[in-house]
C-alpha cells in the first residue's frame, strides 16, 4: 500500500531532494576527461555529511557507494572506483540522501567533453521522457500513465526501454510501494493520490532494450553495448499537476557557467 505523506512530511522529503540536486551540481563541477568516479564520489560524500546528511544509498541492500555512477553501455547501479572519465562519454550519476528521517532521489546523464549528435539526442529524449511522465503524475491517474508517456515517447524515437528496473515510492524509505514502471498501459497499474510522493526514473536505451548485470552483483548493462540515458526526479503527486521536489537547476547553472552543453 502506497504512503501517502503529511505536507510536513513532503517538506523534509524537498530539502533531501535539494541537497541531492546541490551534491550532484557539485559533481558537475568536475566532470572532465580524466575524472576519476571514486573521486566524485567521494567528494559527494563529504558534500552531504558536511550538510549534516546521510549518503542515501551507501549501506542499503549493501551499496558501497554514495554514488551510483553509469558510464555509456552502464545503463544503472555502476560502482565509483578507479576508472576514469574519458571524451564522449556519457555519465550517469544517481544520488540519495538520507535527512530528517526521508530519502531524496534523483539522477543526472552527464555528457564528458565532446559526445556524438547522436548520444546527445538520446540524452535529450530521455529528458522529455521525465517531463512526459511527471505530466501524467497527478491523482486520478495510474503508474500506466506515467509508463505509457514514457514508453510511447522512447520508442518513437526508436529506442528501448527497459523492463527490468523501475521507479518508486520515496519516504522513510528510499523504495517505497507503488513500482512505477517505464512502460505500460493507460489507465493500469497503482492508482496515485494526493500525497504520495514517488521518484520518476526513465532508463532509456539507444538499442534494444534487453540488459544484464555484471559479476560484480551491481552494474546493469545494455546487452548489445549501446549507450543508455537515465534522469530521475522525486515529485509529490497533487490534484491537476505533480510538484517536482528535486531540481535540475543547480547542476545547470554549474554547466552553463562551465561552458558545457546539459
Ligand atoms: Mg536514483
Ligand atoms: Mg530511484
Amino acid at each position: 500500500m502506497a504512503v501517502r505523506l503529511s505536507e510536513e512530511e513532503i517538506e523534509l522529503v524537498r530539502e533531501s531532494s535539494l541537497l541531492v540536486g546541490k551534491t550532484l551540481a557539485e559533481v558537475a563541477r568536475m566532470i572532465a576527461p580524466g575524472a576519476v568516479t571514486g573521486k566524485l564520489d567521494q567528494l559527494a560524500e563529504e558534500f552531504i555529511r558536511d550538510h549534516g546528511a546521510l549518503p542515501g544509498f551507501k549501506g542499503l541492500y549493501g551499496c558501497p557507494s554514495t554514488l551510483l555512477i553509469s558510464v555509456n553501455s552502464e545503463v544503472v547501479h555502476g560502482l565509483p572506483g578507479e576508472r576514469e572519465l574519458k571524451d564522449g562519454d556519457v555519465a550517469s550519476v544517481d544520488c540519495g540522501v538520507l535527512m530528517n528521517g526521508f530519502y531524496g532521489d534523483s539522477a543526472y546523464t552527464f555528457q564528458v567533453g565532446t559526445v556524438a549528435a547522436e548520444t546527445k539526442q538520446l540524452l535529450r529524449v530521455t529528458q522529455e521522457c521525465l517531463r512526459l511522465g511527471i505530466e501524467q503524475a497527478v491523482a486520478g491517474h495510474r503508474t500506466g500513465d506515467i509508463g505509457y508517456a514514457v514508453q510511447h515517447h522512447a520508442e518513437a524515437h526508436g529506442y528501448g526501454i527497459v523492463r527490468e528496473l523501475v521507479g518508486h515510492g520515496v519516504g522513510r524509505k528510499l523504495h517505497e510501494a507503488p513500482e512505477v514502471p517505464n512502460y505500460g498501459r493507460r489507465g493500469n497499474g497503482a492508482r496515485l493520490h494526493a500525497g504520495m510522493v514517488i521518484a520518476i526514473e526513465p532508463m532509456v536505451n539507444m538499442g534494444g532494450k534487453d540488459v544484464s548485470q555484471l559479476e560484480d552483483g551491481w552494474t546493469v548493462v545494455t546487452q548489445d553495448g549501446k549507450p543508455s540515458a537515465h534522469f530521475e526526479h522525486t515529485v509529490a503527486i497533487r490534484a491537476g499537476q505533480a510538484e517536482v521536489l528535486s531540481t535540475f537547476s543547480y547542476i545547470e547553472d554549474v554547466l552553463k557557467e562551465r561552458g558545457m552543453p546539459f
